[in-house]
């Protein structure tokens, strides 16, 4: 059986990313930039006031209570750049407003006292002060974003700033989810004994709608060949992934790896050294993946973590796929490790500059309620000793 490490190598020779897309700016929040955002104009791109005051001369304003003429118009955030200042002269602008030429300091209006045409200064103002030059902060040309950016809102700012709308993207993966098992009903169903309510569909959603990742639900599919038939026959049609729940272990109904296979899809993993989890498919046909996670709801949710958040943000175009990953001192030794690599539920806290992960205990792959509570998964290598109160452990941030 393969690592999880090398799944996730095979994962990656088959998730190239999408091409790109355009997306107005207003939607580009989150998204991988394709193309570096440059920009076209200087920032600030004039001469202006950093305050509400008056635009000086420095010789003019040499001393504490100079008075000077007040020019009659009032420059405002928006108006066309005034008049060059004339000596003895003081222009009152707004914040935002282009600059008299010549302007070499503004005073704020709170430092000045109007006069009869005339305006009396409390003080003498710095060389400089309270203007800001064109191109201070951005010159025409600079390169603001890098593609394979995940975008901020700062970024959405930034872009608008530079005309960038709209913007190149890589384009999204498209999810479909698929849950199957005879024993699943609806949410808004009363199981009968022995039925469940299919919670991994939900939560599936629920998952890709976290990560950005458009999803939509191809439904419950029972554990018989026809209905699964129909699930892979159509699989493809509107979206790149097919994510499925169930029916991939080792069973007499877990058909899907056999179906899918004489369907046409072929099988790259069955099979990964890890637990929850270890019955994982991931499959190919042509451009459409499939990943078919156990039914168990702790180890769907952690073989999405793993492998599927990998694939959809490799795909995307993200440089750092899958789940993010910190070093935590745990807060209570884990009494068993394994054979396989394990990942438990913790909870991750920073204590002082430090992050800490408490483990959760759990009953198992179906204790979904412990897993609900986790924030992080805490990775335990293959073969290793369990680890004791305050050793360091990888954990993924969930
Ligand atoms: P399977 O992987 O099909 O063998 O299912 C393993 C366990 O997960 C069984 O106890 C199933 O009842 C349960 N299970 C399967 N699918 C779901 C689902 N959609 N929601 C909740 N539990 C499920
Ligand atoms: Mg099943």
């Amino acid at each position: 059986m393969i690592t999880v490490s090398e799944a996730l190598a095979i994962i990656a020779r088959h998730t190239p990313p999408n091409p790109a897309e355009p997306v107005a700016l207003g939607e580009g929040r989150g998204r991988i930039l394709a193309k570096d955002v440059v920009s076209d104009t200087d920032w600030p791109p004039f001469e202006t006031s950093a305050m509400d005051g008056y635009a000086v001369r420095l010789s003019d304003a040499a001393v504490p209570g100079s008075v000077l003429v007040e020019r009659a118009n009032t420059v405002a955030a928006g108006d066309s750049p005034p008049e060059p200042i004339l000596p003895g002269e003081a222009v009152r602008v707004m914040t935002g407003a282009p600059l008299p030429p010549g302007a070499e300091a503004v005073i704020p209006v709170e430092r000045a006292r109007r006069e009869q045409g005339r305006v009396r200064f409390e003080i003498a103002p710095e060389p400089g002060s309270h203007l800001r030059h064109r191109g201070e902060s951005i010159k025409t040309g600079t390169r603001l974003l890098e593609a394979g950016r995940r975008l901020m809102p700062g970024d959405v700012a930034l872009a608008a700033l530079a005309g960038s709308d709209p913007l190149a993207v890589v384009a999204r993966p498209r999810v479909a989810i698929a849950v199957t098992g005879d024993e699943l009903v609806a949410v808004g169903v009363r199981p009968r004994p022995g039925q469940i309510r299919d919670s991994n569909g939900p939560m599936l959603l629920a998952l890709c709608g976290a990560g950005g990742w458009p999803a939509s639900s191809r439904g419950r599919v029972g554990d018989d060949a026809s209905g699964i038939e129909a699930l892979f026959d159509a699989a493809g049609d509107g979206e790149d992934v097919l994510v499925t729940s169930g029916g991939v272990s080792a069973g007499d109904f877990d058909m899907l790896p056999e179906i899918a296979r004489r369907r046409g899809f072929e099988i790259l993993f069955h099979g990964v050294s890890l637990r929850p989890g270890k019955p994982v498919v991931f499959a190919r046909r042509g451009p459409t993946l499939w990943f078919g996670l156990p039914g168990n709801p702790v180890s769907t949710s952690v073989c999405f973590h793993l492998f599927v958040r990998f694939a959809l943000g490799r795909l995307e175009g993200d440089p750092s796929p899958g789940a993010p990953r910190v070093a935590a001192e745990l807060a209570r030794g884990i009494a068993s490790a394994g054979k396989r690599e394990t990942y438990r539920d913790g909870i991750l806290t920073h204590a002082g500059a430090t992050l800490r992960v408490e483990p959760l205990a759990t009953a198992g792959s179906h204790d979904i309620a412990a897993h609900a509570r986790a924030n992080a998964l805490i990775r335990l290598p293959a073969e290793s000793e369990p680890p004791a109160s305050g050793a360091i452990v990888e954990c993924l941030l969930l």
